[in-house]
This record gives structure tokens, C-alpha cells and sequence, in this order.
């Protein structure tokens, strides 16, 4: 089952509970617009052609909103999926957005600065008329950063004639960009993390947490929850991991990723595969690369009790029923990683505001809000004695829902 499929099931699964109609089923699950486009760039005195595509899904609660991707795998299906899955996430947070993806296939870490930006600019230049702040608003998301954010801006500014810093997010400070934005997925991850280990009733200081992927994600939330004394015994990028029983230090993994660009070879750490560190005696497992890393293969191998998915994805529908089986608890990307996207909001009201959120009131505003709506879910689900993804599906559809008929 592709991802795209998996996300599809798990929403058919709610449309059942919920009895919707055929005709508000494909409203939910068919793109409202796909459009699918060639980039053309100069590389090494030869011309490179890439697929690229921007999936707009659904604008029931406002415009568009999803970051875009440059990475060597990506498709259309993942785009679809992606963007699928950004109608659910600000459908849950109850964010003014609804949703949208972006990708282009594309090995940036092969390409010059210039090249890049070459990328970029023509990645805006193929869509902008269907981009703007109250129509569609890209993000970084995989491969892409605020460097990118910067040309994109840069280059739909200088199509439409006029300034509009409100139709990209994620974007530098100086240009416009809100205190925390790079930081806040994975310290909303920390906020969830913390949330539920409240709920468990156990200490930070002997709490384990094992986090696959060490990037924009990854390394914030490793940070936040090392500074809020969390144990962190394992960490890893695409080339492997390290673990120490003990406890890694972050600040100093993050210093040493900095300069050698990996993490294998940390001082007084173990080397482990990516395979090994998702089996890893651990209480928390934090999947924080990428999607179907979670399958019904090494499913069973996991021994954390809970799986907090930072990643989109992460989990494979039978990797789901295998995990759920065994009793773990995993709290769902929608809810786990939607720090981005709720503070990307926080910088597209200031950009429409022509106002600048200080750092307190962008930290204050999204504990909040991750805190509220974790506890939403739990309450929820501990009442229904329904599973986290299904409980957080089922409160995102239901207001989609009510959106869809108070058109009728
Ligand atoms: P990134 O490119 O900055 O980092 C990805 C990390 O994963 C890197 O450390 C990379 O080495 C590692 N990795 C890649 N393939 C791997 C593999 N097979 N095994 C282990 N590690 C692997 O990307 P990111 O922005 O940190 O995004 C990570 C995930 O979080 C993605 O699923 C993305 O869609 C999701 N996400 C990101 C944001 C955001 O604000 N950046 C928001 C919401 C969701």
C-alpha cells in the first residue's frame, strides 16, 4: 500500500464511523488541483529536467498551506499524500488553512547554490498565478530551507509586481520571517512529548528517547527535550546512527553534525544502523526522517512504548495494526508535527498584520495550542477507547465536515 493509499484508508476507516456520503468522501479525499510541471536547469554546461508538481487539496477553511520538497524520490503520489495530509493537520488545529503540497525531484544536496536557486525561482515562475497569501502559501518542508523561501519570495514578488511576504512561510527574519518558525516542529514535538509523559506519570530524567532523523526536525526537538532533562540514548541521519546508554549530549552531537555533516563517529557513542536504533530498548521512540519507516517487517521489533511521529508518515497502515496490537501508543504526525505549520501561521497573520511577534508571545501562543489540542485528542480517545490517529482523524473530519455542509 502506498502512503497516499494508507491515508486514504485511514480516512475511509472515519467515513464509515461517521457514515458520510459519497459525495463528501471525494470532496475530502480528491485534490482540488494538481499541477504537475517540468523544471528545466543548467548543470555542468547540460540541461536537467525534474519533475515538479504542486498539489493544491482542499481550501474549505482558507488558502492553501504546505511546504515544498526537493528530494531525490519524491512523486506525485507523495505529493498528493502530503498534501491530503495538511488538510487533516490545520482541519485538527483548527488553523485558517487548508491544504497543500510541493515537491520537485531533485537531488538538491548535488547542486550548486546558483543551481538551486535556479530551482527555486523556477519552481515559482511555472505556478505563481496560483499562488498568493489568500490562495496558496508554501513552507519549507524536506530539502528546502529559508534560503529557498528568500528566492522563491524574491522571484513571485518580482512577477506580480508588488510586495506580498505573506505567500511564503518559513522564511529569514529579516524578510519577514517569525521568531522560532525553524525551531518549531520539533519543539512542538517536545511540547507532545512532554504532554504525554505527564500522562504516563514518568520523570523526564528517566525517560528514554530514541529520535531517527537529525535534520531541521529532528535536531530541535532532540534539543528542546534535552533541555528539559530528558534522556536522549540514540540519534541518527541517512547515514546511520549513535547511541549511549547514558544519555547523548545534544548540544555538543549538534556541534559535531555541524561541522562533519554526520553524526556517525560521536565521541563515547555506539555505532548503530537506522534498523538497530528503531529497536532499541527505549520508553520513546521518535521517528523524525521520513515516511514507511515503520513496517510490518520490523514492526514487532519496536520495544518503546510510544512512538510520537515527527515524521510525515513514518508508520505503514500494517505496521499501525501490528504496533496497536502490541499495545503501544503512537501519537500521530498531524498532531505531533503541526508546530510548523501553526507558527507559520503566527508569520503569515504578522506579514498580513505588518506587525512582529516577540519570541514570548510566538512560544506562549504555541504551547497553547499544542497543549490544547494533545489534550483534546487524549480526553477524546481515553473516553472512546479509540486509538490517537483515529481519535485526531475523527475530530479534523468532523470539522471539515461541518464546513462542507454549512455550504449546502
Ligand atoms: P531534513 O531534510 O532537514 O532532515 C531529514 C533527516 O532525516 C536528515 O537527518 C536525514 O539524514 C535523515 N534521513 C533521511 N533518510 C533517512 C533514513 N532512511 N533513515 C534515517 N534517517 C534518514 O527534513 P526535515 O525538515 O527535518 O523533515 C523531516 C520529516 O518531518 C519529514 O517527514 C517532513 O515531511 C516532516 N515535517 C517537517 C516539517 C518542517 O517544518 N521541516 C514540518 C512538518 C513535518
Amino acid at each position: 500500500m502506498t502512503f497516499l493509499e494508507s491515508i486514504i484508508k485511514q480516512f475511509e476507516k472515519i467515513a464509515e464511523i461517521l457514515t458520510l456520503s459519497k459525495k463528501i468522501k471525494k470532496r475530502i479525499i480528491e485534490p482540488e488541483n494538481v499541477l504537475s510541471f517540468k523544471i528545466k536547469i543548467k548543470k555542468d554546461s547540460q540541461e536537467l529536467t525534474s519533475p515538479a508538481w504542486r498539489v493544491q487539496h482542499n481550501s474549505l477553511f482558507g488558502p492553501y498551506k504546505g511546504g515544498i520538497r526537493f528530494h531525490p524520490e519524491t512523486d506525485l503520489e507523495e505529493v498528493k499524500a502530503l498534501a491530503m495530509l495538511m488538510t487533516f493537520k490545520c482541519s485538527l488545529m483548527g488553523l485558517p488553512f487548508g491544504g497543500g503540497k510541493g515537491g520537485v525531484r531533485i537531488n538538491p544536496k548535488e547542486l550548486s547554490e546558483k543551481e538551486l536557486e535556479e530551482v527555486a525561482r523556477s519552481y515559482v515562475r511555472k505556478i505563481f498565478q496560483s499562488l498568493g497569501e489568500d490562495r496558496d502559501v508554501p513552507a519549507p518542508d524536506m530539502g528546502t530551507d529559508e534560503k529557498i523561501m528568500t528566492w522563491m519570495l524574491d522571484e513571485y514578488e518580482k512577477l506580480i509586481g508588488d510586495k506580498s511576504p505573506a505567500t511564503f512561510t518559513g522564511k529569514p527574519i529579516d524578510k519577514g520571517g517569525v521568531i522560532l518558525r525553524k525551531e518549531a516542529t520539533g519543539l512542538g514535538g517536545a511540547i507532545i512529548t512532554e504532554e504525554i509523559v505527564k500522562k504516563m506519570a514518568w520523570q523526564p530524567n528517566k525517560t528514554r528517547i530514541a529520535i531517527q532523523g537529525f535534520g531541521n526536525v529532528g535536531i530541535y526537538a532532540a534539543l528542546n527535550l534535552f533541555e528539559r532533562g530528558f534522556k536522549i540514548i540514540a540519534l541518527s541521519d541517512s547515514l546511520g546512527g549513535i547511541f549511549d546508554p547514558a544519555g547523548l549530549n545534544i548540544k555538543e552531537a549538534i556541534d559535531y553534525k555541524k561541522a562533519l555533516k554526520y553524526l556517525k563517529g560521536f565521541p563515547g557513542s555506539q555505532e548503530i544502523t537506522n534498523q538497530e536504533l528503531l529497536s532499541l530498548e527505549t520508553d520513546i521512540l521518535i521517528p523524525a526522517a521520513r515516511e514507511n519507516v515503520i513496517t510490518k517487517n520490523n514492526a514487532k521489533k519496536i520495544k518503546a512504548k510510544i512512538i510520537i511521529e515527527l515524521a510525515n508518515g513514518p508508520i505503514t497502515e500494517r505496521g499501525e495494526k501490528i504496533l496497536l496490537k502490541n499495545k503501544k501508543i503512537i501519537v500521530p504526525d498531524i498532531l505531533v508535527n503541526a508546530g510548523g505549520v501553526t507558527v507559520s501561521y503566527f508569520e503569515w497573520c504578522q506579514n498580513k498584520e505588518n506587525s512582529s511577534w516577540s519570541k514570548e508571545r510566538v512560544s506562549q501562543e504555541l504551547n497553547k495550542k499544542m497543549k490544547n489540542v494533545f489534550n483534546e485528542v487524549w480526553q477524546m480517545a481515553q473516553k472512546e477507547k479509540i486509538d490517537l490517529r483515529t481519535t485526531a482523524y475523527l475530530l479534523a473530519t468532523k470539522r471539515l465536515v461541518e464546513k462542507i455542509k454549512s455550504y449546502v
